[in-house]
């Protein structure tokens, strides 16, 4: 148990950790991921910002130029230019609609300007004293045409339009005096703007912010810029970045020196990347800007939605596997221990089965080796040949009932219905319990209710069974002295063309506990008590009865109370024979019925006079004594041999020696006649009638004794009748042929034998016509088996050998293999081991046949 938790703990903990490392690879592959399509945005950003650098030169320097024609152009005269005409020229160049120039002297830093019209000359006033950045000129370079010379974003005093400057110096006449000025070619800086906001390659680059800044981080242009304060870059950067002072200084020289980005944090905080780009010599100085927020270059951005689909698909998966598993698990445990109790139970009714047929062979052999030891005592060679005869038989009985039990628990039990006499089968029930009811004085009393379908259709081997088991239980578990009472009744029954028969057997004996009860029709279940296990048996008796109940669809009771005694009761359906005897109707006389037994009395009553006899009954001797010595009305006498006054015997004795009444007297009892015989056919008895006494039973014996249609059953007994037949036995085991043979002879019927298949065929072809009467054909033998010989024999040419009888003499005892024989053309089929009464009634019923 523990080991199995630890298991399933352990199961779980590989699970887990499998999942985990999954998650884990996920995790670690989308950072990768992350990682390098951040490299490749960040790259990516880095030659947007070199594109942008490019534009913004290229756009600067072409701005540059015009503003170095137009002071080239002002500069070549040998007179300076009056500051109208300079100014006029200009404005006649193809100034750019929002562009304008601006002559500014330096000493007043009032000059002129253009204004936004190519078609008007227009010349304002320009005034600058506020522009800080015209009191010192040293950044103009003065030589035209070699650097560029940019302003500041400023507000043009003219327009108040923020704006850049490219600058030139040159000289230009004031009211006729020469005065150093500042040519101004002015941009609005919106234009800039709009040519970096249109240069952006990308769509994800739309946010970004661009600025040029000089070699100390002062802004010379940017854009929005949004969050950035303005001013110097670097002072905002240390704000809100937090740098000391030579952190600060190596940043701006890297920055301004370098090609290359870094992470910044904005002024509200934002992570952003910003790209530097410094101009190349023309604008040497100056350092292009580029800043973006990171999470718009979908940076360290891990894929949080794979992470999370698959940690979630890889627990719904576990989870399912885990509930599945349990299931399964579950399941695998119930099937485990279903096989393992039917592998106990299977070993249980192996050990039994084997301690159970060990007991009686045991007895065989061991009463053998002392036979042998003993040969000259005869009375012991007897004695014990009795006893293993006995043996033998249990083991028989054993052997059948464990095939039965298994053929019904695997299915293949099969009912063999055919037409039977009910009486043949009670008279069998009688003649096998005689024994037993006679060694253990026993009360037994086997009373029918008027049974009118003696034919009946159904399996009577199995039948036989159910009757015989709850009988011989009855006998075996009453203690002597006790009684049996057996009842038969037939009643009408629901289903068509079927009687209800129920049978019933009533024991005084020693009865079941209701613990027992409970598990009574279990195989190898037998009452734990001390006079039960004197008793042989095994237990399997009333589990096989009940599954033939189970099997013809018919029920069975049982009520019993230990000490006092127990009653079964079976009621089957069972189809009706079409095969019915004639309606029994005797000559019409007066019977005097006499028996102790209240209930026999009216059930036998009702038989004779649906026979068309008159009954009289009496109760005891002494009532039939008196009714005989009243009237001599009586045509017959029909008495029971026990009965408490007096018995039939003593009954007759007055009869004939008192009342000197030569009434034919019929003794019936249901004992066995063989007994009494000789003492009641001395003192004076006519016959015999063994109970219980059917319809068929009561019209032959009554015709018998009365010398009518006189039938003797002494012939059975007679054995002379089949003295010189002549047998074929094919047998190739050399005992079975010995046993049949030797047997065979005591019945003056001789035998040839035929070692194999192929053998039986040729002395067939060889034989004369009529040499054999039959044959018994054993089905498992060399060379060719019985079913082929059989059907070789069948379609022999002449008529005579090939319809010769063929009875099948085999151990293969299940109803298929009956079937199997039948099929090949035999005519009947024993098993073996053979039951010579049995091998003998066949004889018989072919010689009948043959007649
Ligand atoms: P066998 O297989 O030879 O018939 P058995 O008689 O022991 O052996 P069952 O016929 O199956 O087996 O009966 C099972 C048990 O039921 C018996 O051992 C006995 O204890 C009990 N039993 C059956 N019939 C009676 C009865 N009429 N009276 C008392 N006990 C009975
Ligand atoms: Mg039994």
């Amino acid at each position: 148990m523990i080991k199995n938790i630890f298991k399933k703990v352990w199961v779980i903990i590989v699970n887990i950790l499998i999942i985990a490392s999954v998650i884990v690879f996920v995790l670690i592959y989308s950072d990768s991921e992350s990682k390098n399509s951040a490299k490749i945005q960040t790259g990516h950003f880095e030659n947007t910002s070199i594109t942008m650098e490019h534009v913004t030169e290229n756009y600067l320097e072409g701005e540059q130029r015009i503003c170095d024609v137009w002071a080239h152009y002002i500069a070549k005269n040998e007179e300076p230019m009056a500051i109208e005409d300079a100014i006029t020229y200009i404005q006649n160049t193809h100034v750019l609609a929002g562009a304008s120039a601006h002559i500014i002297p330096l000493d007043t830093l009032v000059g002129k300007s253009t204004k936004n019209s190519r078609d008007e000359l227009v010349i304002t006033t320009a005034d600058y004293r506020e522009k800080d950045f015209l009191l010192d000129t040293s950044w103009i370079s003065e030589t035209i045409g070699q650097s560029l010379n940019i302003t500041r974003e400023y507000n043009n005093p003219v327009n108040k339009a923020s704006s850049i400057a490219f600058c030139n110096l040159v000289k230009v006449k004031v009211s006729g005096e020469i005065k150093d000025s500042v040519l101004l070619r002015i941009l609005p800086s919106e234009e800039l703007h709009d040519k970096w906001n249109e240069g952006v390659p990308h769509e994800e680059f739309k946010s970004a912010e661009f600025a040029i800044i000089d070699s100390q981080g002062n802004y010379v242009v940017k854009n929005e810029f949004g969050p950035f304060i303005t001013g110097n870059f670097f002072d905002f950067y240390k704000i809100k970045n937090a740098i000391n002072v030579s952190q600060k200084q190596r940043l701006i020289e890297k920055t301004t020196t370098e090609q290359g980005y870094y992470n910044m944090f904005d002024s509200i905080g934002e992570e952003c990347i910003l790209a530097h780009v410094p101009f190349s010599d023309y604008a040497a100085g100056l350092t292009f800007l580029c800043i973006m927020p990171t999470e718009y270059l979908n940076t360290n951005t891990q894929n949080w939605l794979l992470i999370g689909v698959v940690s979630g698909a890889l627990l719904l998966l576990f989870v399912f596997d885990l509930v599945i598993m349990l299931r399964f698990n579950k399941k695998l445990h119930i099937i485990a221990e279903e096989a393992d109790s039917a592998n106990r139970a299977k070993t249980i009714f192996l050990s039994t089965m084997s301690h159970d047929i060990r007991t009686p062979m045991n007895a065989i052999i061991g009463l053998t080796t002392i036979t042998e030891k003993n040969l000259d005592d005869k009375k012991t060679v007897s004695e014990n040949l009795h006893k293993i005869s006995l043996a033998s038989n249990h083991l028989l009985t054993l052997i059948n009932d464990i095939l039965d039990i298994s053929k019904v628990e695997s299915g293949k039990l099969n009912l063999v219905p055919q037409s039977f006499s009910i009486v043949e089968i009670v008279e069998n029930l009688m003649n096998i319990s005689q024994q037993m009811i006679k060694e253990k004085n026993i009360d037994f009393d086997f009373r029918v209710n008027r049974i009118e379908k003696e034919y009946l259709y159904a399996d009577q081997l199995r039948l036989n069974q159910i009757f015989i088991n709850l009988l011989s239980n009855a006998i075996k578990y009453t203690e002597p002295g006790g009684s049996v009472h057996v009842d038969m009744l037939e009643e009408q029954s629901q289903k068509e063309g079927c009687v209800r028969l129920t049978y019933i057997v009533a024991d005084t004996g020693i009865g079941m506990s209701p613990e027992f009860l409970a598990n009574l029709y279990q195989p190898f279940s037998r009452q734990t008590d001390s006079r039960v296990n004197k008793i042989q048996g095994t237990g399997l008796g009333l589990a096989i009865t009940k599954q033939m109940v189970d099997l013809m669809g018919g029920t069975i009771e049982c009520q019993s109370e230990e000490g006092k005694g127990t009653t079964f009761t079976v009621v089957l359906d069972i189809p009706v024979s079409d095969h019915q005897t004639a309606d029994y109707k005797l000559e019409p006389m007066n019977v005097l019925l006499v028996d102790d037994d209240e209930v026999l009395l009216e059930t036998a009553s009702d038989t004779l006079k649906s026979l068309g006899l008159e009954v009289d009954q009496a109760i005891s001797g002494k009532e039939a004594c008196d009714k005989l010595r009243q009237s001599n009305n009586y045509q017959l006498a029909i008495i029971d041999l026990k009965m408490p006054d007096m018995d039939g015997l003593e009954v007759i004795r007055i009869i004939r020696s008192e009342i000197k009444s030569n009434i034919p007297v019929l003794l019936t009892s249901a004992y066995s006649w063989s007994d009494i015989e000789k003492e009641a056919k001395e003192i004076g008895a006519n016959g015999f009638i063994s109970k219980p006494l059917f319809r068929s039973t009561l019209y032959e014996k009554i015709n018998e004794i009365l010398g009518k249609e006189a039938k003797s059953s002494e012939n059975e007994n007679d054995d002379s009748d089949l003295a010189g037949m002549n047998i074929l036995i094919a047998e190739d085991n050399d005992i079975n042929w010995e046993i049949i043979s030797t047997l065979l002879e005591m019945y003056g019927i001789t035998t040839e034998r035929a070692e194999n298949g192929r053998i039986a065929i040729e002395k067939m072809k060889e034989a004369e016509k009529g040499k054999y009467a039959l044959i018994f054909m054993d089905i498992q033998m060399p060379e060719v088996n019985g079913l082929e010989a059989t059907r070789a024999i069948r379609s022999l040419d002449d008529p005579w050998a090939s319809s010769i009888p063929i009875i099948a003499m085999t151990a293969d005892a299940f109803a298929e293999n009956i079937a199997e024989c039948l099929n090949a053309g035999m005519n009947g089929h024993i098993a073996k081991p053979i039951d010579i009464k049995l091998v003998i009634k066949e004889i018989r019923k072919i010689k009948e046949e043959s007649k």
